[in-house]
């Protein structure tokens, strides 16, 4: 007998919250996700700790903030290698483990592999026609109908990191919103996930199947006059979908809870479902007893961005880390955000969610003292563990590589053309 569901811990690259039909009900765009969505708990108020792919990847997978894991940068990083993985939990758990990253951005060289039995990486030629730079979710769906026929009746848990919402960058065709909204209908919903759950029933895993489903990042349709992800920390790309599908008991069915919920609360959290012992080196806490209570003491999230040292100008030059460019704490009503040249700003999220109003403009005395106090926590929170990991090396052949595979991503003409250069 199987004593534990199947985990799919799904990750969407650049997905918005507000684009999926069970976080707002207008949307007509993702009506498959929807139907793994809606039957569990969903977490309207959900974030991330970083607005690019590798140091997001990397909290959402150890449970700790990129100061703890050391990747900071989308390239050039090791996570620190004491860090354990959700993957290292769902072994101890009995679990076979598989892990699907579709980008090379997320090759095993970031240390992320630990824990997984099996893992994906994207070569050269192997899984992608685009260059060697990311695979489209079809092929990764493939790999996973071949691992399950391997796994027999073992219970697996999966991390499945689906890229193709990301090739909107690539088309210039079209207004971004609707090659957004097009990529995300059609790509996404019809295939990616559509896919995935023919796949689950041929090997009838969708009975006994659990769903943890999020993004990375969010995305930037112009807010705050800029397209994309990375240059800043206001929540069009640090909020995220969240939603728990856990098919044991009552677990939060149906349920909808607008309490902050972290990256870095998902590993508490499938270790409680497991009924592991809980590490109190990590940050965050388990949802559980929040889906239980619906409330919770004040939750505050870290997140950290340093576009200026994404490249050097327009060409890939990855240079070691400098220090956070700028850092954010959020609490369920406020957000603080620091940059490195001493500019700071605080926006009440409750009653400005769009954050185009900076308290600190014209500060009140009550806004100062809320910003003098987050700045605390703020240097409290990040002081409180010496950045660790290392450094990849990088010869000039391989940056020319990567600057090649970064520009099919969209990256360097999209820096580029808006002005993101070293300040060197
Ligand atoms: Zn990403």
């Amino acid at each position: 007998m199987n004593p534990r569901p199947d985990v799919f811990l799904i990750s969407i690259d650049c997905l918005r919250p507000d684009y999926v039909g069970a976080f707002n009900r207008l949307s007509r765009l993702t009506p498959t996700l929807d139907r793994i969505l809606e039957r569990g708990a969903v977490f309207t108020n959900a974030v991330s700790h970083a607005p690019f792919t590798t140091p997001a990847v990397a909290s959402l997978l150890t449970g700790r903030y990129p100061f703890q894991t050391g990747v900071r940068l989308l390239l050039g990083q090791v996570c620190d290698p004491e860090t354990t993985t959700v993957a290292d939990a769902a072994k101890r758990a009995g679990y076979v483990t598989a892990g699907f990253p579709s980008s090379f951005i997320l090759n095993s060289t970031t240390g992320l592999a630990r824990g997984f039995d099996e893992y994906r990486d994207i070569d050269d030629g192997h899984f992608s026609a685009r260059g060697g730079c990311w695979q489209g979710g079809a092929p990764l769906n493939a790999a996973l109908d071949g691992f399950l026929a391997a796994a027999g009746c073992d219970p697996v848990f999966c991390w499945l990191h689906y890229f193709d919402l990301h090739e909107y960058h690539t088309d210039a065709s079209a207004p971004p919103q609707s090659t957004y909204t097009r990529d995300l209908r059609d790509k996404i919903d019809a295939v990616c996930i559509r896919n995935l759950l023919a796949i689950l029933e041929k090997h009838d895993r969708m009975r006994r199947a659990a769903f943890i489903v999020t993004a990375d990042h969010g995305e930037c349709l112009f807010q705050h006059g800029v397209r994309g992800h990375g240059q800043h920390l206001f929540d069009s790309v640090l909020r995220v979908p969240l939603g728990i599908y856990w098919p044991d008991g009552e677990f939060a069915r149906h349920r909808v809870i607008a309490h902050q919920a972290r990256h870095i609360d998902v590993l508490p959290t499938l270790m409680d479902f497991w009924d592991l012992d809980r590490d109190r080196r990590l940050p965050g806490e388990s949802l559980l007893q929040l889906c239980a209570a619906n409330s919770r003491k004040e939750s505050v999230s870290y997140a950290e961005a340093s576009p200026r040292q994404l490249f050097e100008g327009n060409t890939a030059e990855v240079r070691s880390f400098q220090g956070p460019e700028i850092q954010a704490l959020r609490t369920d009503r406020h957000k603080f955000i620091r940059h490195d040249d001493g500019r700071i700003e605080l926006y009440d999220l409750s009653a400005d969610p769009n954050e185009f109003c900076n308290l600190l403009t014209n500060a009140c005395g009550g806004s100062s003292r809320i910003a003098a106090t987050l700045s605390e926590k703020l240097d409290a929170l990040s002081g409180e563990s010496p950045p660790r990991g290392a450094t990849q090396p990088m010869s000039t052949e391989e940056a020319s590589i990567v600057r090649e595979r970064l520009r099919r991503l969209g990256y360097v003409s999209e820096f580029a053309t808006m002005g993101v250069h070293s300040t060197r």
